[in-house]
């Protein structure tokens, strides 16, 4: 079975099946309001005492961190809006349990309606504060996950962070959950204790039973309930591959990303929202490489104000510190759509007024991004990259409107960095050919090999029927690469690469021949980067380039790789 792929690694053990307690009462009118009062009370003092013993027992075990999610609890109940409304209930006459039912369902809907995802995981602290209460409230006691045998799969329609409290480390060796995605509080806990976990399989708690066998591959998202022998000796080895390999990249953790000749190069992250900077900081990513601003846009009903631009903007550059932040221009069309902008339908949307082509077309839009942005490097280094260049007049025209931008927050007495570069993304074919040209005008150059491969090959990156034709190791794409990162060389300019082949294993040999100096990968690939390219180097990285740049087809490109592959 499949889920989402929650928390990385594999597990293999035995079930302890959590069932859902049933939590109905008897909502009839109450008699006597000052005994339902002290009732209450007592079980919200049981509530908060039970939730400190849990926030220290996450403090000691996982983390300070992660603490702060029973921290949450603590603060919320004891924030007088919600138990005041509790109380107020009970005084008309309701029971406890149907005071807290109804106070906490009206927060649950509020909050879950929310864009922000942080909003809505509140709605989910609260439905763990319901239930606790509840449980509290009918004397039902959980099971006590801390006993649990070494060598458990945990089972459960969705695993609380008071019910993650109690794991032992150790005890645990993988979770399934029926609800939850990969932000839920229970990712982030099992993710913090290491433990492979596969979430959302729809109706998992009513396939399994307590002792049945489990697999959990918390990295692919896939499951197996009582597989055969083979699938068992299939993943074991699985198993002890991830953990050599988890072992030697932790030794990558804090160091710099260097050949094996000793050249450094920068190993920075692709995020898609500020607190995504947050992400790239844990993974020890080195920078922000592409910060895909159009996901501000599509987060929300309307254009984003300077004022929210500018804010968001600035979080990224916060987190990351005196760390580079390179954002790139709104690149919507093609694949990205967004609903409220009433993009005209095109024959060909791949090939229409898209990305750097619609910015220049509504000045007003593109300028209101760029003074967020502007704004945003009086407080970091940060750059700007334009998404889709095919021609030197583009690059021109976003100067020169940056430029206008600059004049307008002089004269408002607004503070920017003066001196703020402004690179291009080389992801066309046209921009790749005239690499040497766009050098000339571009502070910096990252090839967006996702798009790249489907300009060069003439490719949809989305249509099944061509993707065979789809690899940035096709000889016409690697030739483009190369040729791309030579000119920024000879020009004397940065060149990194922000599309997927930068984090690709067999790719990163033929970016150390050619010249990168950049590489933006997704944060959880940062080590494996690091690792990847401290293998290399020059010497060996140049004969094993000469020799596949002289191969016709992606087949044998691919085969020559995988044989040298490190
Ligand atoms: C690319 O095209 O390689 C790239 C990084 O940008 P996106 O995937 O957002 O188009
Ligand atoms: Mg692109």
């Amino acid at each position: 079975m499949k889920g989402i792929a929650a928390s990385r690694g594999i597990g293999i053990g035995s079930i302890c099946l959590i069932v859902e307690h049933d939590l109905s009462f008897d909502g009839k009118k109450i008699e006597n309001v000052d005994a339902e009062k002290v009732r209450f009370s007592a079980a919200i003092e049981k509530f908060k005492a039970e939730t400190a013993e849990m926030a220290e027992n996450i403090r000691k075990n996982i983390g300070p961190k992660e603490a702060e999610i029973m921290e949450g609890h603590l603060a919320m109940i004891a924030d007088p809006t919600m138990s005041g409304e509790m109380t107020k209930m009970i005084e008309a006459g309701q029971c406890a349990e149907a005071a807290v039912t109804a106070v906490c369902d009206m927060f649950i809907g509020m909050f879950s309606k929310m864009e922000d995802d942080l909003m809505r995981q509140r709605a989910s602290d609260i439905s763990d504060i319901k239930i606790s209460l509840l449980k509290i409230l009918l004397g039902v006691e959980d099971v006590d996950i801390s006993k649990v045998a070494p060598g458990t799969v945990l089972v459960a329609h969705d695993l609380t962070p008071s019910m993650t409290s109690q794991i032992v480390k150790g005890n645990v060796v993988g979770i399934i959950t029926e609800v939850g995605g990969k932000t839920s509080h229970s990712a982030i806990l099992a993710r913090a204790l290491e433990i492979p976990a596969v979430l959302s399989v729809p109706d998992i708690t009513k396939q399994v039973k307590d002792k049945d066998t489990a697999i959990v591959d918390g990295t692919e998202g896939d499951i197996y309930i009582n597989p055969d022998g083979d699938v068992i000796a299939q993943y074991v080895r699985k198993r002890e591959d991830y953990v050599r390999a988890q072992a030697e990249l932790k030794k990558f953790v804090g160091k710099k990303t260097v050949t094996a000749d000793g050249k450094e190069v920068e190993l920075f992250c692709n995020i898609g929202t500020p607190t995504d900077a947050k992400k790239a900081i844990e993974c020890d990513g080195e920078g922000i490489g592409l910060f895909r601003s159009e996901f501000l846009f599509m987060d929300k009903p309307h254009l984003p104000s300077e004022e929210e631009q500018f804010m968001a903007y600035k979080e990224a550059v916060d987190i990351m510190g005196d760390k580079t932040v390179i954002i790139r221009t709104l690149d919507i069309g093609g694949d990205k759509e967004i609903p409220y902008m009433d993009l005209e339908k095109e024959e060909n949307p791949f090939l229409g007024f898209r990305a750097v082509r619609y910015c220049l077309g509504n000045p007003e839009i593109y300028k209101t991004q760029l003074r967020g942005i502007l704004r945003a490097s009086a407080f970091g280094k940060v750059k700007i990259m334009i998404p889709l260049v095919t021609c030197v007049d583009e690059v021109r025209a976003v100067k020169a409107l940056v430029e206008e931008c600059k004049a307008e927050l002089k004269s408002e007495g607004k503070k920017f960095d003066e001196n703020i570069e402004v690179g291009c993304m080389v992801e066309t074919a046209a921009a790749s050919l005239i690499a040497d040209m766009l050098a000339k005008e571009a502070d910096f150059f990252s090839i967006g090999t996702n798009d790249l491969t489907g300009y060069t090959m003439s490719v949809d990156r989305g249509n099944a029927k061509v993707a065979n034709l789809y690899s940035a190791f096709q000889p016409a794409v690697l030739r483009s690469i190369k040729n791309i990162i030579s000119a920024a060389n000879e020009a004397g300019i940065p060149v990194g690469m922000c599309g997927e082949a930068a984090a690709d294993p067999l790719m990163i040999p033929l970016l150390i021949s050619f010249g990168l100096d950049e590489y933006s990968v997704n944060p959880v690939l940062v080590l494996t980067a690091r690792c990847i390219i401290s293998k290399w180097t020059k010497e060996e990285a140049d004969a094993l380039a000469d020799k596949v740049l002289s191969l016709a087809t992606e087949a044998e490109v691919v085969a020559a790789l995988k044989d040298a592959a490190k």
